[in-house]
């Protein structure tokens, strides 16, 4: 059994946490909102979250937060513990915090995840890890509680890097997947026919076969609930923008990418924010030729 602190207790670590403490260890939760959960201890300090604990997760909202957690954090690590954090954050913080973590000699992993907060609750979320191996060796037995699938994608930052780059073809793939579901439409063609097709054809791709965006077709997915997310359109913003720092960072050319970006700003600051990313096919519905250029 370990002792494990864990920050960041919203709509994903919550039940992250929980199916730690469900496995039989001892959990301690610590939120800036005094959120809690079943099963684990809560504490009010980042000093009592972290102290004398093998090992402390961050599951938080974005890189400025996790550097000032973890920087706090590593005031009171014992140099055998291990930090996971788990938050979908920028390249440049990820390496930050590795560096932090280094020179205090505590082992880190940046681990986000995919999979939602279904995944998080069902324990099957996907992995994206990156760190020394003895830092991954360490952190795997309990990123297998949490997930169905673990990979190590390489050293320090790497499992941001994959994460961000998952996300930008998501991105990309559902406008493409809207785009095509709101032409079929105007070309009367019927979309449970157009899904018959694609899904089994070369347009196939999670965006349809998965989670399509077009209400009463294809598998259950946030479109048969109003699009009630699911992903909401504004964390699909964030991983996008996160897709084109990096980008900037590396000097690497990723044009769908940037318009993926453009077209999710202006579908939140319209009227997206709240909703899920696939209702992005109710904008195309509506929209007319050259409006996504306006
Ligand atoms: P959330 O906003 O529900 O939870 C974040 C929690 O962190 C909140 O409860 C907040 O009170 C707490 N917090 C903020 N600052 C804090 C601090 N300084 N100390 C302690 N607690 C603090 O967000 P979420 O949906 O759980 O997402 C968490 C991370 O996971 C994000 O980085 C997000 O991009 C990523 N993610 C989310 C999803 C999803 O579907 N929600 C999927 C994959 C990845």
């Amino acid at each position: 059994m370990m002792r494990i602190g864990f920050i960041g207790l919203g709509n994903m670590g919550a039940p992250m946490a929980v199916n730690l403490a469900k496995a039989g260890h001892e959990v301690f939760g610590l939120d800036a909102a005094g959120a809690t959960a079943e099963g684990v201890k809560q504490v009010q300090s980042i000093n009592e979250a972290v102290t004398d604990m093998d090992c402390v997760i961050t599951m938080l909202p974005n890189g400025q937060i996790v550097r000032d957690v973890c920087n706090e954090a590593l005031e009171h690590m014992s140099s055998s513990s291990v930090l996971i954090d788990c938050s979908t954050i920028d390249i440049e913080s990820a390496r930050a915090v590795h560096a932090a973590c280094a020179s205090k000699n505590v082992l880190s992993v940046d681990a986000p995840v995919s999979g939602g907060v279904g995944g998080a609750q069902a324990g099957s979320l996907t992995f994206m890890a990156g760190g020394s191996q003895n830092a991954f060796d360490m952190a795997k037995p309990l990123l297998d509680i949490m997930g169905g699938k673990i990979v190590h994608c390489g050293e320090g930052g790497a499992g941001q890097a994959a994460k961000i780059c998952n996300n930008m073809i998501l991105g990309i793939s559902m406008i493409g997947v809207c785009e095509a579901f709101a032409l079929g439409e105007k070309l009367s063609l019927d979309p449970q026919k157009l899904f018959d097709v694609v899904s089994t054809s070369s347009g196939s791709c999670w965006s349809v076969n998965t989670y399509c965006p077009e209400p009463g077709v294809g598998p259950q997915s946030p479109a048969d609930n109003d699009y009630k997310p699911g992903f909401a359109a504004e964390l699909m913003l964030k991983d996008l923008l996160l897709s084109q720092s990096a980008a900037e960072l590396v000097n690497a050319d990723t044009p769908m990418g940037a318009r993926a970006a453009g077209f999710y700003q202006k579908f939140v600051d319209a009227n997206g924010r709240g909703r899920d990313f696939s209702a992005a096919l109710e904008h195309f519905k509506s929209a007319t030729r050259g409006d996504f250029d306006a």
